[in-house]
This record gives C-alpha cells, sequence and structure tokens, in this order.
C-alpha cells in the first residue's frame, strides 16, 4: 500500500473529514438566518484565498476542509434562508440533503441498472409519481437531467426526431442536412433555455415563428398559424417574470388534430399542479407531448435535479441513443435509455426522497404557501404606491416604481441591505423588480421584513 492510499484509507477510519463537514454544515444551517443574503464586499475579498498555484504534495483533508468553510461559507449566496427571492431558485429541504448526503457516500453511477439497482428503482418510482402529481397519460416516460435546460434539449431533440420521422426522414441517420423543414413556434416570451437548446438542435433564431404574447406573457392562441404535422410548438407553464401559464387545452387541441408536438416548459410552474387552489392554471396540460420541469426549483430539491417527461417512448429514447436499432428495453430500467449522459449521478434519489417526505398534502400546503406570501406581498406593495406588472397567480411578483431610475434603485438597495435579494428584469420595455417566492424556508414574518425594506429604499433614493 502506496502512503498515499494508506493516508486514504485512514481519512476513511477515522472520519474526521466528516465530522468536520458535518459541523460546518450544521454552524451554516443554523446561522443562515443572520448572515447577509448576498456576500458582503469583505467576504467576498477574501475569496483571493483560493488563488494559489496548485502544490506539488498532497496537502491535509482536514486543512481543506476547513479553508472552505472558512473562505467558502461567507462567501455563498443565503439562498436556503427566507429572503432570498432572486431569479426562480428555490430552497433545499432537510430531507432531501440529508438523502443527497447518502447518496453522495453511494456514490452511484446511475446509467444502468447493473451500476446502480437502487437509482433505477427510484427512478421509476419518480416516474409514477411524477406522472400522478402532474395527470399525464400512462404511458409516459421521464428522464432524470440535471436541470430544465437539459430537460428542454431533450424534449426537444424527441420532438425533432419525432415530427421529422413522420415526414419519411431518420433524422439519426440523416442528419440536419437536407432534412424536411420543421415548424418552430412560439411567442416572444420564451425562455432563453429553449433558444440555446434549438440553436444546439440545428434551429438558429431564425428559424423560430415568433408569435406576440399578451401583457401577462402569454401566447395569444388567436395568432396561431395553421398548424401542421410539422410543426412544433413551445409553451410555458410559469413566465419566469410573470409566472403566467399558457393555454394549455386550446393550444393542444389544435396541436393534436393535425399530428403537431407541444412541448411544455414547466420549470417552476408546472408544480401548481400540485396545488389544489393553483391546478387550473396547468388545465390541459396532459394533452401535450412533452414536458419539462425542475425538482431543484419549486419542490425545493438540492441542485442537479429536473426531468424530462415524454409521452412517445420511442420518440425520446431513439432521439437520445443515435441509432433506433438498439432500443432495447431491458426488464429492469436503464436510466441512460432517457437521458444524454451514460454515467450520471444518481439525482432521483433525493427527488424521491423529497417527494416521499411532503406527501401530496405537503406539496399543495408549501405549494399554495408560496403564491400566498406572493399575494402578502402584492397587497403591501400595493397600499405603499408601488405598481405590480403582473397578475400575480403563482409566486412571482413584478413590481416597478415612479420610472426606471427609481426601481433600479430600490434593486441596489435591496441588493446591498444584506437583508433580502431580489433581481432586476425588464417587462415589456420598463426596468421591473423581480420578486420569486421559493422557498419552504420563507415565512409571513420574512415578507414584512422585506416589505420594511421597500419602504427604506424610498429614503435611500433621496440620499443617493
Ligand atoms: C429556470 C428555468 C429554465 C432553466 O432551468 P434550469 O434548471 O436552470 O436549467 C427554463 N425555463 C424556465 C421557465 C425557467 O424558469
Amino acid at each position: 500500500m502506496s502512503k498515499l492510499q494508506k493516508q486514504m484509507q485512514e481519512e476513511l477510519v477515522e472520519k474526521n473529514v466528516f465530522d468536520q463537514a458535518r459541523t460546518y454544515s450544521y454552524e451554516y444551517i443554523n446561522g443562515i438566518e443572520k448572515m447577509d443574503v448576498f456576500p458582503s464586499e469583505d467576504n467576498l475579498e477574501r475569496l483571493t484565498n483560493f488563488d494559489e498555484p496548485l502544490q506539488n504534495k498532497p496537502y491535509s483533508a482536514e486543512k481543506i476542509i476547513e479553508k472552505l468553510h472558512f473562505f467558502g461559507s461567507p462567501a455563498t449566496i443565503a439562498q436556503t434562508g427566507g429572503r432570498y427571492f432572486g431569479f426562480v431558485n428555490g430552497g433545499a429541504i432537510p430531507v432531501s440533503l440529508g438523502a443527497k448526503w447518502l447518496s453522495d457516500v453511494w456514490d452511484q453511477c446511475g446509467g444502468l441498472y447493473l451500476t446502480s439497482p437502487i437509482n433505477a428503482k427510484l427512478e421509476s418510482v419518480c416516474e409514477d409519481w411524477l406522472k400522478d402529481i402532474f395527470n399525464l397519460p400512462k404511458n409516459t416516460v421521464a428522464g432524470f437531467v440535471s436541470g430544465t435546460s437539459m430537460a428542454n434539449l431533450c424534449g426537444l431533440a424527441a420532438a425533432r426526431f419525432h415530427l421529422l420521422n413522420n415526414l419519411g426522414w431518420d433524422v439519426n441517420e440523416n442528419g440536419m442536412n437536407g432534412a424536411p423543414k420543421l415548424r418552430i413556434i412560439a411567442h416572444d416570451q420564451v425562455h432563453a433555455s429553449i433558444k440555446k437548446t434549438l440553436a444546439m438542435l440545428g434551429y438558429g433564431k431564425n428559424s423560430i415563428e415568433r408569435m406576440p404574447s399578451d401583457d401577462q406573457g402569454r401566447l395569444i392562441v388567436d395568432e396561431l398559424p395553421e398548424l401542421d404535422n410539422s410543426s412544433l410548438i413551445l409553451l410555458q407553464a410559469g413566465n419566469a417574470n410573470t409566472g403566467s401559464f399558457d393555454y394549455f387545452d386550446k393550444v393542444c387541441d389544435l396541436a393534436n388534430e393535425v399530428g403537431a408536438w407541444v412541448h411544455i416548459d414547466g420549470a417552476f410552474g408546472l408544480w401548481a399542479a400540485a396545488s389544489q387552489p393553483l391546478s387550473h392554471l396547468t388545465k390541459g396540460i396532459e394533452k401535450a407531448s412533452s414536458w419539462a420541469v425542475d425538482g431543484h426549483k419549486t419542490l425545493n430539491t438540492p441542485y442537479d435535479s429536473g426531468a424530462i417527461l415524454c409521452r412517445y417512448p420511442d420518440a425520446l429514447i431513439s432521439a437520445l441513443q443515435a441509432t433506433g436499432e438498439y432500443i432495447i428495453y431491458s426488464e429492469q430500467r436503464d436510466p441512460l435509455l432517457f437521458t444524454p449522459e451514460l454515467s450520471k449521478r444518481s439525482r432521483a434519489i433525493e427527488l424521491w426522497a423529497t417527494m416521499k417526505y411532503l406527501g401530496k398534502e405537503g406539496m399543495n400546503e408549501m405549494i399554495t404557501g408560496f403564491h400566498l406570501r406572493a399575494k402578502q406581498l402584492e397587497e403591501a406593495l400595493k397600499e405603499l404606491n408601488f405598481q405590480i406588472l403582473n397578475e400575480v397567480v403563482f409566486n412571482q411578483v413584478l413590481v416597478t416604481c415612479e420610472n426606471d431610475e427609481e426601481t433600479k434603485q430600490v434593486i441596489q438597495y435591496m441588493q446591498r441591505s444584506g437583508e433580502c435579494w431580489l433581481g432586476g428584469t425588464t417587462w415589456k420595455g420598463k426596468a421591473a423588480i423581480r420578486v420569486s417566492v421559493c422557498s419552504w424556508r420563507t415565512t409571513e414574518q420574512d415578507i414584512k421584513q422585506t416589505i420594511d425594506l421597500f419602504k427604506k429604499s424610498r429614503a435611500y433614493k433621496t440620499l443617493t
């Protein structure tokens, strides 16, 4: 045994490195409500401690974990606390972290049943549960990927395979050169990840037929052109700014009449289906062909958790397998059939743990809670004469002030306060403050504190 091997063996036996990581983790978790939501300048400055050339000799495991905690933890975003409202990021439910820790120790290669039976089993269970929650057709299959960007890529690859195949073209054999034209129909509010993935699949921006959207960012159904079996329609469950939902029912009916494909990007919004008062927002989603959704946003799993759901198993599997010939349905589930990766983290484990923990009632309570907190903020801000630009149908609130300059100043004040964090955006040409309530930890008190900050931000304006 080499000296290095021996040292690593000892690390496992003594467990110091794990105990230390655990202690620091608890310290972090317990301090999160007191730390700056965005790191201070000083703590960011200290990140230069990582600027060093790689040394020659192996280094102390304990010192590595120590360094990570001392300089790394203070430079994190307090995203798992209750007052982070940036982007649509989501927190992390304790059991999901616990399940991830354990599964990290297992270090399973999630690609095959043979390389991880437990992962294959939990993927099957998650597939069934997701279909149940979203009320999707029986034959729908799920692939577990890193997030919605990847899920969109898989869904659109399946759509491309399926539509071209129906037009007599095997894209796996013949590629894109000379392929029949597909009509890609999206509204102007399509998410950046869709544009990115379309380009990766050979459909540049100019190949998209752009439809107008209404004041909430929904596709205007009457503007939809005549569809046919070469059409791919891109819809959204949860606009990343307004939180609005497209009219799935109507568009899917039109599409299904002619054999077009509807893909729904439901990164955070698809979960509205799990909330009793909000499930009307997802009416008709079950008539689409593919759905992309995140675990790490609304469901509050840790990062690296997304799923592609597809009603045509052959299309998804063929698109991700490069040839149709070796589609072998093994008796047991082989996860790599449904994802681009071969080796992959067994990420369905924490997704399973999170759904199992919450149950349907817990999901209903948590997701409805995001909406109630968003409404609380909306109502208070209206009273303070801030303008709300969106219909708060889900968890997003878009706020503006008198003019763009004032709006930007409020954002700056909030971001520098360290007490909360929210981002800026532009909505239909206007600067706006974008608030996303997306963490299980956000309480009414957190919202009250945020409202107070909005009040104070006005005074800040007069000072600068
Ligand atoms: C976040 C988001 C995405 C991208 O998902 P990732 O998990 O970040 O890859 C796509 N679409 C919408 C609507 C989103 O909110």
